[in-house]
């Protein structure tokens, strides 16, 4: 039976200063990954790595082509190759003065999509020449459904193209030993939704909402984040799955 186990494995995590980032860099280091963890808070980054001794923190905002550059270029000189690449860095247009303007679009649309794209390209390139590898975008519930009641174009937009991303480079990059995968979840715990958690009618609005009545927990994506980054999922590539307690299915 093939295993979830990543000994030796090498791993970038995106956005791992808080969140689900900061999770998934700890449950692929506690698998046996080294995993390099990037965003821009540096000192929150080091608060995580002072927990786990397989975690090394780098500051970088995947936003910037140069970060990008030395993001993999340290990692490279590091460890000499990338086994998985966990595209997670990401946000909504912001406030709501942000997300009807075009600049917010454009902003969310730099981070969500294209540094999604570019961090892709770069990791593509050592994870080929070494005929394997497993990217991972974040992608989310709302690539299938309008965000209301907190409207988001940018948002939706971009994890929209998350997922038609995930397939073309899936289906680029099979014959070179490239996975490429998607996770799309509901509503967790994290700084970006700290809002809709801290109201009050929110625990009444997920009962109403999802099937399964309630929220994830944070360590509700563990098993989807460690069958795509193993062996478990060798056969599997351009698939989005969604873990959301059954929202997106009524
Ligand atoms: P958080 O706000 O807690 O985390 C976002 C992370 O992204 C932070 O670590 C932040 O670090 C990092 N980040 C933001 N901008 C940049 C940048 N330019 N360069 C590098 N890192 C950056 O939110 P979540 O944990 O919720 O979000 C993580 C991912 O999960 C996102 O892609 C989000 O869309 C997705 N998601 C989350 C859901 C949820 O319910 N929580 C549901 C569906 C999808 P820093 O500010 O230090 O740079």
């Amino acid at each position: 039976m093939s295993s979830v186990a990543l000994t030796d494995r090498v791993a970038i995590v995106t956005g791992a200063s808080s969140g689900l980032g900061a999770r998934f860099a700890t449950v692929l280091a506690d698998a046996g990954a080294q995993v390099v963890t990037c965003a821009r808070r540096l000192e929150r980054l080091k608060e995580l790595a002072g927990k786990q001794p397989a975690i090394h923190p780098i500051r970088c905002d995947v936003a910037e082509p140069d970060d990008r550059a030395e993001l993999v270029a340290t990692t490279l000189g590091r460890f000499g190759r990338i086994d998985i690449c966990v595209n997670n860095a990401g946000s909504s247009s912001g406030g709501a003065d942000r997300q009807a303007t075009v600049e917010g679009f454009r902003d969310v649309l730099r981070l969500n999509l294209e540094a999604v794209y570019a961090l892709s390209l770069a990791v593509s390139e050592p994870m080929r020449a070494q005929k394997s590898g497993s990217v991972i975008n974040v992608s989310s519930m709302f690539s299938f459904i309008a965000s209301a009641p907190v409207p988001d174009a940018g948002y939706v937009t971009t994890k929209s193209g998350v997922n038609g991303l995930t397939r073309e480079l899936a289906n680029q990059w099979a014959a070179d030993g490239v996975r490429v995968n998607a996770i799309a979840p509901g509503w967790f715990p994290s700084e970006m939704t700290s809002k809709l958690f801290e109201d009050e009618s929110a625990e009444r609005w997920f009962a109403r909402m999802c099937p399964m009545g309630r929220p994830g927990r944070i360590d509700e994506l563990d098993g989807v984040l460690l069958f795509l980054a193993s062996d478990a999922s060798s056969y599997c590539t351009g698939q989005v799955i969604t873990i959301d307690g059954g929202w997106t299915i009524r």
